[in-house]
C-alpha cells in the first residue's frame, strides 16, 4: 500500500491527524471538519485503526507519537479505547515514549483522560490562545474563558504536569497589557511547555474573507519579546522561534521533525516524511476512505535539504555543521558562505566553524533570513 522509500524504515515518530472539531474557529488553515455526524466520525475511526496496522511493519520502538487534530479529545470513551488499543497491538510503544494528544478545554473528562493514561499518553496539549472573551471573539475562538480555566484547574487536579499551552499575540485591537496579562495567567498555572504564535490570517479562512488585517508588525514583535523575557524569567527555555519549555520538556516530537527526522503520518490530510519526499494523504476524507494516493511533493534533493536546513535554523542552537554535513549535504555550507556571511555582518545570524544559528534579531526576522537563504 504505501511506496515511500523505506531506506529510511523503520520510523520512530508517528503522527496522528484526527480531523474533527464541534465548530470551525475563524482563522483555522487545518484540515478539519465541523460538526461531523456520529457515523462519520465512526468511519473515519475504522478507516484510522485500518491505516496504522498497514504502517506498523515499517516501524521500530516508537520514539514520538502525536494525536493532533482537529480535537483528538473530541472523540468517545469507546473511540479513544479502540484507538489505544490498535496502537499498542500493533506498535512496540515503550514507556520513554512521548505520547501527546490534543485537547481542547471543553471536552477533556476524567474518563477520558483514565483511558489515555493507562493508553500510555503521557504529555497534554491545550489550545488556550488568549484569557480575554473579546479577543476569542475577535477571532472566532471556540469555547469560552471559563471553559480554558476549568480545563487548566482539573489539568492541577489531576496532577497532570507534562502539557502544553498554545498562545495566540497579535490579535488586531489587543494591547501590550492584555497580551502581558495571558503570559502571566498561563504563567500561574505552571505547564512544562507553552507555545506563542502570532495571529496568522491565512487564505481561504473566514477572517481572511472578513478582510481582517494582520496586526501592527512593531507591537507583533514587541509582544514576542515580551514573552521571550516573561517566559525566560520565570525559567522557561526559549528553544525555538515560537516556542519555550521548562528545562527536560522541550517537545521531541516537534524537535526531531524541524531537524529533518523522517516520520509517519496517518489520517485525512496527514503529511510524513520519508528522508527525501514529503507525503501528504488526501485532504479530504471521503477520498481518504476510499484509500485514494497520496500527493508527493517531489522536489531535488538539495532543495530539500535546503528546506531541513531552514527549519532546524528555528531551533535556538541551530545547526551543528559537523552532523548537518554528514547526515544532509556535505558542501551546503561553502555553497552559501557569501549569504550566510551576509547575515551575519547584518546580525542576524552567528556563523562559526562548528556550528550556525540565530541571534535574537534573526528569530524576530527569521523569514527574511529564509528568503534570503532561498
Ligand atoms: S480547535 Fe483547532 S483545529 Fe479545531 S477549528 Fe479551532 S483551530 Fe482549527
Amino acid at each position: 500500500m504505501r511506496h515511500f522509500h523505506t531506506d529510511f524504515a523503520p520510523f520512530d515518530t508517528l503522527y496522528i491527524h484526527m480531523p474533527f472539531c464541534s465548530v470551525r474557529c475563524d482563522y483555522c488553515a487545518f484540515y478539519t471538519i465541523a460538526g461531523a455526524s456520529e457515523k462519520v466520525k465512526a468511519d473515519y475511526m475504522v478507516g484510522l485503526l485500518e491505516e496504522i496496522e498497514s504502517i506498523a511493519k515499517y516501524t521500530s520502538d516508537m520514539r514520538s507519537i502525536f494525536l493532533g487534530g482537529g480535537t483528538p479529545s473530541n472523540f468517545t470513551e469507546n473511540e479513544l479505547t479502540s484507538l489505544m488499543n490498535c496502537l499498542h497491538k500493533h506498535l512496540r510503544i515503550p514507556k520513554t515514549c512521548e505520547f501527546t494528544l490534543e485537547a481542547n478545554p471543553q471536552t477533556i473528562t476524567k474518563e477520558k483522560l483514565n483511558i489515555l493514561k493507562s493508553g500510555g499518553v503521557n504529555r497534554y496539549s491545550l489550545g488556550v490562545q488568549t484569557f480575554h472573551e473579546h479577543l476569542r471573539q475577535k477571532i472566532g475562538r471556540i469555547g469560552k474563558v471559563d471553559w480554558v480555566e476549568r480545563s487548566l484547574a482539573f489539568f492541577e487536579e489531576n496532577k497532570l504536569k507534562n502539557f502544553n499551552c498554545d498562545l495566540i499575540f497579535a490579535i488586531p485591537g489587543q494591547t501590550m497589557e492584555e497580551w502581558q496579562y495571558d503570559l502571566e495567567r498561563i504563567i500561574s498555572y505552571a505547564p512544562k511547555h507553552i507555545s506563542c504564535y502570532s495571529l496568522m490570517i491565512e487564505e481561504g479562512t473566514p477572517l481572511y474573507k472578513s478582510g481582517m488585517q494582520e496586526g501592527d508588525p512593531e507591537l507583533s514583535a514587541n509582544m514576542w519579546l515580551k514573552a521571550v523575557e516573561l517566559l525566560e524569567k520565570q525559567g522557561y527555555k526559549h528553544y525555538e522561534v515560537s516556542n519555550f519549555a521548562k528545562p527536560g520538556y522541550e517537545c521531541i516530537h516537534n524537535r526531531d521533525i524541524w531537524y529533518g527526522h523522517p516520520f509517519l503520518g496517518v489520517g485525512p490530510a496527514a503529511h510524513f516524511f520519508d528522508g527525501i519526499n514529503r507525503l501528504a494523504n488526501p485532504a479530504d476524507i471521503q477520498k481518504w476512505l476510499q484509500k485514494a494516493p497520496y500527493e508527493i511533493d517531489e522536489i531535488s534533493k538539495n532543495a530539500r535539504y535546503k528546506e531541513i536546513f531552514m527549519s532546524g535554523l528555528r531551533v535556538k542552537e541551530g545547526w551543528d555543521w559537523g552532523q548537518f554535513h554528514k547526515k544532509f549535504d556535505p558542501t551546503f555550507k561553502e555553497r552559501h558562505l557569501k549569504v550566510l556571511n551576509q547575515l551575519q555582518a547584518d546580525g542576524l545570524l552567528k556563523n562559526t566553524n562548528e556550528s550556525i544559528f540565530l541571534t535574537q534579531e534573526g528569530m524576530l526576522m527569521s523569514n527574511y533570513v529564509f528568503r534570503e537563504i532561498l
